[in-house]
């Protein structure tokens, strides 16, 4: 009798070559495979009246034969003309066929087809269906329970992986599988046996619907584990390090004083909370894992610097980190404005440089002359070795995954305090399942006297107008930027449609330097033209959405925003950031294709309606789910085996509180929890 714990080559027809790729799917054994859970499920349970067939959607449908005809050109194609007894039509199209196949198709015989339903010149159509001959005494495809549809790796195909499934679904069936959330969840819900086998095999009388939408109680129930194991490991990996020993500065005032006199405003409550919550997490012997965020303009980046005046009172290294280039050399800029005066010896570190500027600032990095350093993720290569760095500085976090946010700390001798800062507001429930192993600091107001963003809708047709316009904001002195966002598939179309954009506005604005930069620019392309703008060198800058994060050019007053009903809230609002950065009033003006959702002109309202980030990313949350927030990608809950954070957003308040209570159970039954539900691979950074 199979046990769970067999590995996977042990099923009969399995070979090592298949089982090495299952293996990188962290599919080992035949547990393993229970869990490989379906992504979707295709309803074959009824067969759709070609009168009720909708356009899109997956359909099995029952009809017979009228004609076939193969058209005969290069690329050959065969047409199969079916009706059903009500006299209804669709056309079955396979652009590749053999004769055997062609042979088969006889007029007046009974097929039933599975695709998804098009239209076409003639009406309904079905590319490359499954089908089955039923008059040929094949198996019919109507089925009495939901067809599971796994995700597969090449070289296996859907009807393999049901198979193996289905065996390692035997083995479930005589076994007794642990139940750990079982105790944690006091039986509430179905029992984990009951679920796995009902989402393998939805029966006919349960709630479809429910099923196919992932709302079903056996499917929140393995949701919420799934998703409360997954901040487990976070809040796991925060204990772990905090655990660890690290350095403790002792707060000294001198410096940040003399800073403090030396600045012409006055710091805003948010902003002094957050530096004595920093100092409190430096002054102990436990290191920082302080994420600080705050909206576009809040004044991150001088509660970073009293950060780093601590740790260099203390005689310590501190590293500043930024996702690209650009952002470096401006957070260069900016950290040196205030930390020059103050004497502090500053190094810089990217991948553009020369070898011999490396060579200087490497070694300036290594004998402990420099007491700040800052770069893009040239700074966690091998050959920079800190002389002793305490303290590690990382902006815009979400374009940094965990892994790299630790690698820069493994290159402390000790654990360093660690401040993540984002210009992305986070609403209050992504950031305890994304950041559960950070604590957070949060900058909820900006400076006084900044002037909001007049922001104003406009239909593209009027895009004529703006010219006026960009011409009276240029003849008084200032900047603007122009972002096509047209979402192509490549980064190559989208060139190409801000080129069209380029040419019309330099021939419509003959006296002014109009230049264009995208993400096909090499880095050092991008430099100088980002250069020459903050230099005023530019007077219209067309882009693509690359200038989105971070740049910082005071005197740019005007930002359009082409196409803007395409982006999110928070995307738009961080677009709408880069103007009103200056003492001056400064527009937003987002244009929209015409006509108008009622989502979209909602959308588009609140932006009219409000300057606060957090409240827009509360409502892009609402609307457009946690993807576009966070870029699911580098925050480690993409990849999660049935849970997904944008559809199942409302369960994560009771995920969260069923986390805490996986906490108080035994440590074996919380890794057992862990190794369930979480790849090895993710587990790997529990050491760091
Ligand atoms: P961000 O949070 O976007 O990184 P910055 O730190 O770049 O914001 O600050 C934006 C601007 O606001 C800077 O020019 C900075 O000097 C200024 N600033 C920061 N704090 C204050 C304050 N309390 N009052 C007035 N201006 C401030
Ligand atoms: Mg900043």
């Amino acid at each position: 009798m199979a046990s769970l714990s067999d590995p996977i080559i042990s099923i009969s027809g399995l070979g090592q070559k298949t089982s090495d790729r299952l293996n990188q799917l962290g599919i080992h054994t035949l547990e393993h495979l229970i869990f490989h859970l379906p992504s979707r499920y295709q309803d074959k349970t009824t067969i759709t009246q070609l009168s009720d067939a909708k356009i899109s959607d997956e359909s099995l449908i029952e009809a017979s034969i009228d004609r076939i005809e193969v058209i005969p050109s290069r690329h050959r194609q065969l047409l199969c003309y079916l009706s059903d007894n009500q006299n209804h039509r669709i056309l079955l199209r396979f652009f590749h066929f053999n004769q055997y196949q062609k042979q088969a198709f006889v007029r007046g015989e009974t097929i039933q087809c599975f695709g998804e339903i098009k239209v076409g010149r003639e009406g309904l159509e079905m590319h490359h269906p499954e089908y089955r001959l039923i008059t040929q005494e094949q198996k019919p495809l109507l089925e009495s329970t939901l067809s599971p549809i796994y995700p597969l790796c090449s070289g296996v195909t859907q009807a393999k992986m049901k198979k193996w499934v289905n065996e390692a679904l035997e083995a479930l069936n005589s076994s007794i599988i642990d139940d750990y959330f079982e105790k944690i969840i006091n039986n509430t819900m179905p029992s984990l046996k009951d679920s796995l086998f009902l989402l393998h095999h939805p029966k006919q009388g349960e709630d479809l619907s429910k099923i196919e939408s992932f709302t079903h109680i056996s499917q929140q129930r393995l949701i919420i584990e799934e998703l409360a194991t997954h901040q487990l490991s976070l809040l796991k990996i925060k204990s772990a390090r905090k655990s660890k020993k690290t350095t403790e500065f002792t707060i000294n005032h001198s410096l940040s004083d003399k800073l403090l006199k030396s600045l012409d405003f006055q710091l805003t409550k948010a902003q002094n909370r957050s530096i004595e919550e920093i100092n409190k997490d430096i002054a102990s012997s436990n290191p920082m894992l302080r994420l600080l965020q705050g909206d576009v303009g809040s004044g991150k980046t001088i509660v970073a610097v009293f950060a780093l005046l601590q740790a260099v009172e203390n005689n310590f290294q501190t590293a500043v980190m930024a996702p690209t280039e650009i952002l470096a050399r401006q957070h260069l800029q900016s950290f040196s404005i205030y930390l020059n005066p103050l004497g502090i010896k500053v190094a810089f570190l990217s991948g553009s440089q020369n070898a011999q500027e490396r060579i200087e600032q490497l070694s300036l990095i290594e004998n402990g002359e420099a007491q700040v350093i800052i770069g893009t993720h040239a700074l966690f290569q091998e050959k920079v070795s800190f002389n002793n760095l305490a303290l590690v500085i990382i902006d815009e976090q979400h374009k940094f995954g965990v892994h790299q946010r630790l690698s820069l700390s493994q290159k402390a001798k000790i654990t360093p305090h660690q401040l993540v800062m984002t210009a992305t507001p986070i609403p209050r429930s992504l950031t305890m399942s994304a950041y559960a192993d950070l604590d957070t600091s949060i900058i909820d107001e900006l400076p006084p006297g900044r002037q909001a963003i007049e922001t104003v809708a406009l239909s593209n047709t009027r895009r004529d107008e703006l010219i006026k316009k960009i011409k009276i904001i240029s003849n008084e002195g200032r900047q603007i930027y122009w972002v096509c966002t047209l979402i192509e598939e490549s980064e190559a179309l989208r060139a190409e449609s801000a080129e069209k954009t380029f040419t019309y506005l330099s021939s419509n604005l003959e006296d002014l330097n109009v230049v264009m930069i995208h993400g096909r620019l090499n880095k050092s392309e991008k430099e100088v033209i980002m250069k020459d703008f903050s230099e005023k060198r530019i007077d219209l800058l067309v882009a693509t959405t690359v200038i989105e994060v971070g740049v910082n050019v005071p005197n740019a007053s005007l930002m359009i925003v082409e196409n803007a009903e395409r982006l999110g809230l928070a995307q738009l609002h961080q677009l709408r950031g880069r103007v009103g950065r200056g003492a001056e009033k400064s527009a937003c003006i987002l244009m929209y294709q015409s006509p108008l959702s009622q989502t979209a002109k909602q959308r588009l309202d609140i932006l009219r309606q409000s300057n606060d980030g957090f409240l827009i990313a509360q409502k892009d949350l609402e609307l457009r789910g946690p993807g576009e927030i966070l870029g699911t990608q580098q925050t480690g809950i993409a990849s999660m085996k049935i849970a997904n954070i944008v559809r199942d957003s409302y369960l994560l308040k009771q995920a969260g509180y069923y986390s805490s209570k996986m906490l108080t159970a035994s440590l074996d039954n919380q890794n057992a929890l862990i190794d369930r539900w979480i790849d090895e691979e993710k587990t790997h950074y529990f050491n760091a």
